[in-house]
């Protein structure tokens, strides 16, 4: 799964984000990372505000965007 966002990557649809060299990121999604870069900058409690949103937005309920967010505090990134 996305080691910034939680999504497994078998979800995205372009099946990982892309590296500053082209090559496919093994470690996190395509909303995340983008040419070697992160496509969001900030705090992870920002990254999840803005994510639950992001699912609210798409038709998501509260309840399953905080269910999504809640474990991002673990993920490689924001060791
Ligand atoms: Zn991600």
């Amino acid at each position: 799964m996305c080691q910034s966002c939680g999504m497994p990557l078998s979800n995205d649809p372009n099946g990982g984000g892309t590296n500053s060299v082209g090559s496919k990121s093994e470690k996190y999604c395509s909303y995340c990372y983008q040419n070697g870069e992160f496509t969001f900058k900030g705090t992870v409690t920002e990254f999840q505000e803005f994510c639950r949103l992001k699912m609210k937005e798409v038709g998501h309920s509260g309840f399953k965007a905080w269910l999504f967010t809640r474990g991002m505090k673990r993920l490689e990134r924001w060791k």
